[in-house]
């Protein structure tokens, strides 16, 4: 053994679904946006002053902070952004994760929150899902060194409703519940408005699915000031200068067009819920969903053979080879004409 190996950090990293390069493909597998960004953040674009990119980007974010401040009726100081959620997250682990009793996440969600724990050698305890791929919100009502869920939970797509949540924040006045909202402008209602009445509330978005941005990589935090000013000092010890310009004011220009954001999620709603019948109509079996995707199962073919013929025919989406969810598939809801064409796909294999 090389005698340096003693000092290697060595982790297990995230995987994330696949980029493939070949063209032609229907790419259902890591819940992108199916239409293009707000023309708003085109014509921004278009608009920036190149010039200013020889300086460095704004470190408060402040154009951006506002945006959303000014959209969702919070203060500026209520607001954090980052690199995509997944630095929001990041940076929230080690800021508010830093206890000795063990940060509490489902079994099944999100499973970069495992990724963070383990590379920030934060404890940490999953928490099963029940039956039916429910949080119950007694298993939370236990000592812990933090909460944190995603809601709609990924892969699964439900919803937790406000009672649920008031319960669980309820029962860890002494903890940070960090509630992830990457999808709930698909369905179900923010846990912003309860900012105001828990002070260990963090709520997380992201501007990679209902904003059409994942390419900007823009995500993110709503708190208190208080716990926006720890965040905040976390950040400024690592790197001040994470949003580069160009996001800061795509960011800002999306943010600032209410009107196309809900159309466009409006049109896949639609096309979920069409989907969703179509689906259920040739056996498979699932939950509603609350976000832009599915998360089905098939009673007579398995996941995995289905995701092999899928993605043999060009159309990939999402298999989990993972305990409890290894005979599911998350289907990423595209256009209307990317969805015919699997389910015109899986009639050929199943209705045969
Ligand atoms: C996609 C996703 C994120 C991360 O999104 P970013 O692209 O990093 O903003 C965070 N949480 C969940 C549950 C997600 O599905």
């Amino acid at each position: 053994m090389k005698g340096w190996m003693k000092n290697i950090r060595q982790v297990t990293p995230y995987t994330p679904g696949e980029q493939p390069k070949r063209p032609g493909i229907i790419k259902l597998n890591t819940n992108e946006n199916p239409y293009p960004p707000s023309p708003k953040v085109d014509k921004a674009l278009k608009e920036m002053d190149v010039s200013m990119l020889r300086r460095y980007p704004d470190p408060t974010c402040q154009i951006l902070n506002d945006a959303l401040a000014h959209e969702y009726h919070l203060r500026p100081e209520q607001v954090f952004t980052g690199v995509g959620s997944d630095d929001v997250l990041a940076m929230c682990f080690m800021t508010f994760f830093d206890g000795e009793q063990p940060v509490l996440f489902p079994d099944i969600t999100y499973n970069f929150y495992e990724v963070w724990a383990e590379v920030l050698r934060i404890p940490y305890r999953k928490v099963p899902l029940d039956e039916h791929f429910c949080i119950q919100s007694r298993d939370y009502a236990v000592p812990n060194g933090g909460v944190i869920f995603a809601n709609p939970n990924a892969p699964t797509g439900q919803i937790l409703d406000l009672g649920t949540i008031r319960e669980i924040l309820d029962a860890n006045r002494d903890s940070i519940v960090i509630v992830d909202e990457a999808y709930i402008d698909f369905g179900g209602e923010s846990a912003l408005r309860f900012l105001d009445e828990y002070e260990n509330l963090v709520v997380i978005q992201t501007f990679s699915k209902s904003r059409s941005l994942a390419g900007m990589r823009i995500g993110a935090a709503f708190a208190s000031p208080e716990l926006i000013r720890y965040l905040t000092d976390v950040k400024y010890s690592i790197n001040s200068y994470t949003l580069n310009t160009a996001a800061l004011i795509a960011g800002a220009a999306s943010a600032r067009d209410r009107k196309y954001f809900q159309e466009t999620v409006g049109k896949i709603v639609r096309t979920r819920e069409r989907v969703s019948a179509r689906l259920r109509s040739l056996g498979f079996i699932f939950a509603d969903s609350s976000a832009n995707f599915l998360f089905v199962t098939h009673p007579e073919i398995p996941a995995v053979k289905l995701f092999e013929a899928l993605k043999e025919e060009g159309i990939y989406v999402r298999y989990f080879r993972q305990p409890r969810i290894d005979n599911y598939l998350r289907i990423t809801i595209g256009t209307d004409e990317e969805m015919d064409a699997l389910i015109r796909f899986l009639e050929g294999m199943i209705l045969l």
